[in-house]
């Protein structure tokens, strides 16, 4: 592949005594890091609001380094990108045992024929409906882009997994 054509995810990395935090973005794809997920803290945030998109080798990728924390480790999923909130709708397992904290949805401005990305917090909803949101340009309400059975189906309450 022309090193031109190559797209990459970077991640910069931040630790104190309690929490390692990670934060992603570009586009992921099968080359992401794996070694950061492998954290001696007892907590891990992955912040993952600067990406942009990701191929399916990358939904594997994530995955499998969602599995390099040992169990002892609890893990917060921050910013989840629009791209990566639909793989967690389609792809199950996709965020392992990660708590997904706050997200983002896609919406759009009728008024300013923009799209708008409205961040959210996965505690204030409380189903699968996108929650009212305004322009932050024009103030006007804004519509939500998706299906929205679909957008948020990962908030249904999880089946126990059997042995
Ligand atoms: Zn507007």
């Amino acid at each position: 592949m022309l090193p031109g054509l190559r797209s990459t995810s970077t991640i910069e990395q931040e630790q104190t005594a309690l929490r390692t935090t990670l934060r992603v973005s570009g586009v992921v794809d099968g080359d992401l890091a794996r070694e950061p997920f492998r954290v001696g803290t007892p907590e891990l945030t992955v912040d993952w609001s600067g990406v942009r998109r990701i191929t399916s080798r990358g939904v594997a990728a994530v995955i499998d380094a969602g599995r390099l924390p040992g169990p002892e480790v609890a893990i917060t999923w921050t910013g989840v990108s629009v791209a990566l909130v639909l793989q967690l709708g389609m792809v199950a397992n996709f965020a392992g045992r990660a708590r997904i904290a706050s997200f983002f949805a896609p919406y759009w401005c009728a008024a300013c024929h923009a799209d708008r990305v409205v961040a959210l917090e996965t505690e204030r909803i409380a189903g699968p409906r996108a929650p009212a949101a305004a322009c932050p340009a024009c103030g006007g309400a804004l519509h939500f882009e998706e299906l929205e059975s679909d957008f948020f189906s990962w908030l249904e309450p999880q089946r126990p997994q059997g042995p």
